[in-house]
């Protein structure tokens, strides 16, 4: 793996960026119950450290719920999936970009077969699940409140939004509908905390029906070279570029150029870049 010869690119200037957090600041401000608030300003910090990251990230509009956050490992991309104009939905995907850059969610990193180039998240768990309800209740109750429920639970409250809920929450464009938290123990979301300090066992116990013999006794998850961990791209980047911190102060100006043609093509992506 290369360490990259200047910042990567990050979303800064993105103007429909911009639009949901300036949404969100003027909801934060406007707020009287105290805990949606500070959720806000957690929401707040984590857009601006999103922001300043050496990681790209775009955004990509999907047409119906629920997003999703993937890797497009051929252009070094996370991506949110949202729905246009959904401020919650921004919430949500932006939590997990928040989740990834603290090595609490990992993505495949290597092109293979048969396997797509654009790739769901290892590690997304409950908890990582729960706090990205839980942001985009403090914005938005009802976007969370409406969810199709298979046990017709609807959180009035924070703490209504818990285990017991997500594991039913549906997505009843499927016929019949489908559980979308429901874990397979192959891939996808986990019932067991599992982020890049996780180890053999708890990886056999979060992916139950996945292949054991790829863990060996000694594995840690941060350490997988096929995995891409944010903690450790961030090093490797420190290491590469010594000295003071480049990626906020001496970015070039913007520009669109950068952007790769794929991306152009693809006209609900809206992806900004420095560099030139
Ligand atoms: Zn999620």
């Amino acid at each position: 793996m290369t360490s990259p010869a200047k910042p990567d690119t990050v979303v800064h200037g993105n103007r429909e960026w911009r639009k949901f957090y300036k949404r969100i600041g003027r909801h934060e401000r406007r707020l009287k119950d105290s805990l949606r608030k500070n959720i806000l300003k957690n929401v707040l910090e984590n857009l601006d450290s999103l922001q300043n990251s050496i990681q790209k990230y775009a955004i990509r509009h999907v047409s119906e719920p629920p997003g999703g956050t993937t890797y497009d490992i051929v252009h070094d991309v996370i991506i949110f999936n949202i729905q246009r104009n959904n401020t919650a939905n921004f919430i949500h995907e932006t939590t997990h970009g928040g989740q990834y850059e603290k090595g609490e969610i990992v993505y495949r990193n290597y092109l293979a077969r048969g396997l797509p180039d654009t790739c769901g998240g290892v590690g997304d768990d409950f908890d990582d699940e729960i706090a990205a309800y839980r942001a985009q209740f403090a914005l938005d109750p009802n976007s969370v409140f409406d969810l199709p429920n298979k046990l017709n639970k609807h959180p009035r409250r924070l703490k209504e939004i818990d285990k017991p809920w997500l594991v039913n929450v549906e997505d009843t464009n499927h016929h019949p509908p489908v559980l979308i938290y429901l874990p397979n123990g192959k891939d996808g979301v986990t019932e067991r905390h599992i982020n890049i300090f996780s180890t053999r066992r708890d990886m056999i116990d979060a992916y139950f029906r996945a292949d054991s013999t790829q863990w060996r006794d000694d594995y840690i998850l941060g350490n997988d070279p096929r995995y891409l961990n944010y903690p450790a791209k961030l090093r490797r980047y420190r290491i590469a570029h010594p000295g003071p911190q480049a990626a906020k102060s001496t970015v070039p100006p913007f520009t669109a150029s950068t952007v790769h043609p794929r991306f152009l093509n693809c006209a609900s992506t809206l992806f900004l870049s420095y560099g030139p």
